[in-house]
């Protein structure tokens, strides 16, 4: 699950183009798995279609395409820079979980 936002969220949108892999959204808005990856369409995925947002008043961090970072920055840039702490640990991933999400999403870099 990696990093996720509390209700303590004051939607200052701070955090939302820190984020390397496009995980973070605006609360009510819908998200895509291809947004700010490179995934493509193929046989089993189609990440261009659009998601429900996971929050409605507050920003969400998708956690499925949260990767703490890993393979962008030492450390989670949005925990670094919300105003509030509002961005904590969710559930703990091991670092080698993260580097393959983050190569799943990535596939040239
Ligand atoms: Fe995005 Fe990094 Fe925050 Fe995860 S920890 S939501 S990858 S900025
Ligand atoms: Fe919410 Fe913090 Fe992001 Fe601002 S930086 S929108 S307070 S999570």
């Amino acid at each position: 699950m990696s990093i996720k936002i509390t209700e303590k969220c004051i939607n200052c949108g701070a955090c939302e183009p820190e984020c390397p892999n496009k995980a973070i959204y605006e609360g009510g808005k819908k998200w895509r798995m291809s947004d700010g990856t490179s995934l493509i369409k193929n046989k089993t995925l189609d990440p261009t279609i659009f998601q429900k947002p996971k929050k409605k008043d507050i920003y969400f961090i998708v956690s499925e395409k949260c990767t703490e970072c890993v393979g962008f920055y030492n450390e989670p840039q949005c925990v670094i820079i919300c105003p509030v702490q509002c961005c904590v640990p969710g559930n703990y991933e091991k670092k080698e979980s993260l580097i393959v999400k983050k190569n799943f999403l990535h596939r040239n870099r």
